[in-house]
């Protein structure tokens, strides 16, 4: 620890994982293995943190860790097109009615700016609502209300972000389709609308139909894009879009996460007409020297072919109402508020009694208890995501013995927050 803190920041790569929510000492990770993470002390967790969402299948799955190596013996990168990024393309608009081409880049962040600037360049106006509680990545205009990171640390925006660059950024509620009405009232030069179509970085937090609508109705009165932020949602819900499910139309989606395997890969996709706008064909510049990188693209090809082959997605479902079940019963045993919000593979607690339906709703939630709840979790061998505000994940490597060992931890770990 004491090393990491003096050459990292933090002694961590990225802010979440440095425990600052929840106290105590961030654990150090030797490997991970199937559903289970190990840290350098020799524990084993369950880990429902699963590198905080690409991990569905598990970690070293047997299949993509072939193609990894396979990818690895002909090279590294080549800054020309593979056949790999042809077949990832071709499965993940295969996937998206709303997709007909891709591209790909390196991180979600990077897909959400390059959806962004193309958003902008199509509409020819420079206003994007986003939602607060949603985070989009760490480009300069959407760290604003970001969620996650952000709640933990209590910052409201960050700092080194130019009051310009969010100057074109307007902030809406999610769930509360008056508030978007009321930015399009007032401004005639919005862009687009940019959300995760069920919320992840506050948090679960699951859209109302009537909410969406509205959101379609208003984007299209007003000639606005509607920008789908899936790198979280993506292929965790269904094999393809979480937008499908809850009924919303992505004019651009971003990926992510998922789509990668594992490996650093993000992408932007739309109907023809808008993609075509990108350089070479267009005239928006977007470029990135590893983006389709070969071994990434062999690890995201591998790992959704996987996923279509096995279709966990009714298992867990399954698993996470149940997860639900198992934790309102045993908060009602012990006396603690605690509401479940859940979608598909994703699911988490918030310690407060009234419904999460927005970000300020979510912040009604006792912290402190979660710290808490964190803590007797790992004692009992469950790795968590350090924070109130972030999704825990299922994989489908979770046999049926661990996942009740695991409802069972959960049980008990809420019974013991009453003393
Ligand atoms: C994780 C995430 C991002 C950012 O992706 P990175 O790969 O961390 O840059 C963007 N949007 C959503 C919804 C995310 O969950």
């Amino acid at each position: 620890m004491q090393r990491a803190e003096k050459v990292l920041v933090g002694g961590v790569n990225s802010p979440v994982r440095a425990f600052a929510s929840v106290g105590g000492q961030p654990l150090f990770i030797s490997h991970a293995s199937g559903p289970f993470i190990y840290d350098v002390d020799g524990n084993e967790y369950i880990d429902l943190v699963l590198s905080y969402g690409p991990m569905i299948l598990g970690h070293g799955y047997p299949q993509v860790r072939k193609a990894v190596a396979a990818a690895v013996e002909l090279g590294f990168s080549y800054g020309a097109t593979a056949e790999k990024e042809i077949y990832l393309a071709e499965l993940i608009t295969g996937a998206f009615p709303t997709i007909d081409k891709i591209r790909f880049v390196n991180s979600g962040t990077e897909a959400v700016l390059s959806a962004i600037r193309l958003a902008r360049a199509y509409t020819g106006r420079d206003k994007i609502i986003k939602f607060s509680g949603c985070y989009h990545g760490h480009m300069d205009a959407l760290l604003v209300a970001a969620g996650s990171g952000l709640a933990t640390l209590s910052l409201p925006a960050s700092k080194g972000v130019p009051q310009a660059a969010v100057g074109n950024t307007l902030v809406a509620e999610y769930n509360n389709i008056d508030t978007v009405a009321e930015l399009f009232s007032q401004h005639d030069d919005i862009a687009a609308v940019i959300l995760e179509p069920v919320a992840g970085n506050m948090g679960v937090v699951v859209p109302t139909a009537e909410f969406l609508q509205g959101l379609a109705a208003l984007a299209a009165d007003h000639g606005a894009l509607i920008i789908v932020d899936e790198v979280m949602t993506g292929f965790r819900a269904k094999f393809g879009g979480t937008q499908d499910l809850v009924g919303i139309k992505a004019d651009i989606t971003c990926l992510g996460k998922v789509i990668g395997g594992g490996f650093p890969v993000g992408a932007y996709g739309a109907r023809a007409e808008i993609m075509d706008m990108v350089a070479p064909l267009g005239e928006v510049y977007q470029a990135g020297t590893l983006s389709g990188n070969p071994v990434a693209m062999a690890a995201g090809l591998a790992t959704l072919t996987e996923l279509q082959k096995q279709n966990p997605y009714q298992q867990f479902t399954g698993r996470t109402t149940s997860l639900a079940e198992t934790m309102k019963a045993a908060a009602d045993e012990a006396g603690i508020p605690v509401t479940v919000n859940a979608f598909g593979s994703m699911i988490n607690p918030f310690f407060t009694a009234g419904e999460v339906t927005d970000f300020k709703s979510a912040q009604a939630s006792d912290t402190r208890l979660f710290g808490k709840f964190f803590w007797q979790m790992i004692k009992n061998g469950v790795f968590l995501p350090p924070s109130q505000f972030e999704s825990w994940f299922l994989s489908t490597a979770l046999l049926e013995v661990e996942f009740e060992r695991l409802e069972k931890i959960v049980y008990q770990s809420i019974i013991n927050l009453k003393k």
